[in-house]
């Protein structure tokens, strides 16, 4: 099949082929016409310049009858019609020159003459012997002089041009023959030559073809070292360094896409048509998004309350950085949305990340909230303390029961104040992990027991019953001793404190699950269900009136919990109102990898 590029390439080669035959046919036929006439014209000087026209002469201008002359003319004629080359074709007459009507004439017959440009030119007395190519006969016509009162004549030659005719129907036979084979010749010679150039075009289509398609591997074959040959190799340095900057801008890409999926940010591309265009697996958690497609920007910031929209981001605040807030489902968080551009200076979307802040916003808030409460639990005190000393100083000197009565309750709240500095500066070592344990193997059933008994006095006030017991035998376990009993004690205490009169406390300690556990139980006023959740919060109390009266700070629990949690261990409570209050220590028995991993 002929390619496109193929037909033309040999339709201008057939094209070219044709042209030079036929201008070489032209020039030849031309050439070929011009010498003949040339040659009629030059034989006929020749013969004119004789013998023939001398006798010609004498005969003309004898005094011969007509039936003689014309007999004495034809004889010379005819003996000279070898010389004069007649024949069918080429005729000889005689001719008036006064009129150019016809005397004598050879093979022609008796018809009228036509009065030719040469005939003119020697009825004028000279030669006529002019030539044309397009006519379609030559002629010649040569003067001759009457002599004394005689009539001039005219000795006319006309060649029909029938043998140069035959000579140029041969000459066209050949020419054509030669232009049909040239014009075979040139089809199949262009077309050979056509596919030297096509076929690696054909090549390079198909190449730029797999190209388009990103297939970058095959390597043309070079076949010439010629400006194709050249082409073909720059062609395959072209894919060589298409496949690189592909395969890097693909790494590229890979890259991204894992920093992208493994970022804890949530990240969403949308492009000014509001499509979402790139989202990774945190934003879809974040944002609880299931479904993306048909997520609109605008109508879905709308839903979050975000008051952002993309025609802001593309006519107003352009590449401007804009932040919210946003809670979804209790979660706090920030949202920063980036518009960045492809070309030139539009926006061509917006990268929205997103960081989920809810811990910070609740640390800062239960900061905030932690500061409120110190100041409020030193306010009391210290107004108390302000008050009374007021009292004694304005009223001084006092009734000395009353001057004790003020002083014991100066002295008391001073107590409260220290208890609740110290119980505050114990919280906030725990927290800059600051507190080093100070590890030792003790016998914790021996420490339970010594702790029960520091409250036995306690207990008997209140008329309470104070037990303790162990399940089983408890390996000597490795931790901070004093911390544990502070613990334990923060806990009994509680108890004790909680538990009307007459009431019990038991506190229990076992070995179990190779964890060594403290259970303590009272039949105290227990704490309600919607309070058990907070219980171990700093300040948290479930009366506080009645806690601040009995002297609790409301960190008693707060401090046991990071305590136990510093051994590695846990605590938990179950209480019910009106009837009991259970506290459940799990201890391990060697707090050693957690202290140290703690305190680094
Ligand atoms: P502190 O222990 O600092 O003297 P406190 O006892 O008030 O003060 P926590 O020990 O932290 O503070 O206890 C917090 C709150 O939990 C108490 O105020 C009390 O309301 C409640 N509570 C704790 N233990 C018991 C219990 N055994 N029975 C009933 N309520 C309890
Ligand atoms: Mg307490």
């Amino acid at each position: 099949m002929f390619k496109k590029m193929q037909s033309k390439i040999v339709v201008i080669f057939v094209a070219l082929v044709l042209a030079i035959m036929l201008v070489v046919g032209g020039y030849m036929f031309n050439s070929t016409v011009k010498m003949y006439t040339n040659a009629f014209n030059e034989q006929m000087d020749k013969v004119m310049s004789g013998e023939f026209v001398v006798a010609m002469t004498e005969t003309l201008r004898s005094d011969l009858s007509e039936t003689e002359k014309t007999n004495r003319i034809n004889t010379v004629i005819s003996a000279y019609s070898a010389q004069l080359g007649l024949s069918d074709g080429r005729q000889c007459a005689v001719l008036d020159a006064r009129d150019a009507s016809r005397l004598v004439t050879t093979g022609t017959g008796a018809e009228p003459l036509e009065k030719t440009a040469n005939i003119l030119q020697a009825m004028a007395g000279k030669v006529g012997r002019g030539t044309s190519i397009t006519s379609d006969f030559m002629d010649y016509a040569y003067f001759i002089e009457g002599g004394a009162g005689g009539t001039d004549y005219i000795i006319y030659i006309k060649d029909n041009k029938q043998s140069i005719n035959i000579l140029i129907r041969n000459m066209l036979y050949i020419i054509i023959q030669a232009i049909l084979f040239g014009a075979l010749a040139s089809v199949i010679l262009g077309y050979f030559l056509s596919r030297t150039i096509t076929n690696p075009i054909s090549v390079l289509t198909e190449k730029a073809e797999d190209f388009a398609e990103g297939n970058f591997d095959s390597n043309l074959e070079v076949f010439s070292q010629d400006e194709i040959g050249t082409l073909v190799e720059t062609f395959n340095y072209m894919g060589g360094v298409m496949k690189g900057a592909i395969n890097t801008a693909a790494s590229e890409k890979h890259k991204l896409e894992i920093i992208l999926e493994n970022i804890n940010n949530g990240i969403i591309a949308f492009n000014t048509e509001q499509d979402i265009i790139s989202i990774n697996q945190a934003a879809k958690k974040m944002l609880n998004i299931d479904e993306t497609a048909g997520l609109r920007f605008d109508r879905f910031f709308e839903e979050l309350n975000a008051k952002v929209c993309m025609a802001e981001f593309i006519y107003l605040t352009r590449f401007r950085t804009e932040f919210r807030e946003i809670e979804i489902n209790g979660r706090h968080i920030k949202a920063y949305f980036f518009p960045f551009k492809m070309e030139e200076n539009r926006v061509a979307g917006v990268v929205c990340v997103f960081t989920d802040v809810t811990e910070e916003f609740n640390l800062e808030k239960s900061r905030r909230k932690f500061v409120a409460e110190v100041s409020h639990e030193l306010k009391t005190p210290l107004t108390t303390i302000g008050t009374y000393t007021e009292t004694l100083l304005d009223n001084y000197p006092v009734d000395k029961d009353m001057e004790i009565s003020f002083l014991k309750t100066i002295q008391n709240e001073t107590i409260k104040m220290t208890n609740l500095v110290k119980n505050l500066l114990t919280l906030s070592r725990f927290d800059a992990q600051s507190v080093e344990l100070k590890l030792e193997a003790f016998d914790l059933a021996e420490m339970l027991s010594e702790v029960v008994e520091t409250f036995r006095v306690q207990a008997e006030n209140k008329n309470q019953e104070l037990l303790y017991n162990t399940v089983n035998a408890i390996p000597m376990i490795y931790a901070d001793r004093f911390q544990i009993e502070r613990a334990v004690k923060n806990i009994v205490s509680n108890s004790l404190k909680y538990t009307p009169e007459n009431g019990s406390v038991k506190v229990f300690a076992g070995f179990l699950n190779n964890q060594a556990y403290i259970k303590i139980e009272d039949t105290g006023i227990g704490i309600p269900e919607e309070d058990i959740g907070h219980i171990f919060e700093r300040f948290y109390r479930v009366d506080k009136a009645r806690s601040r009266e009995q002297g609790g700070t409301g960190l008693g629990l707060a401090i046991a919990k990071e305590i136990i949690e510093n051994h590695k261990g846990s605590i938990s409570m179950e209480s019910r109102m009106g009837e009991y209050t259970r506290v459940t220590i799990k201890l391990p028995l060697n707090a050693a990898e957690k202290t140290k991993t703690a305190l680094s």
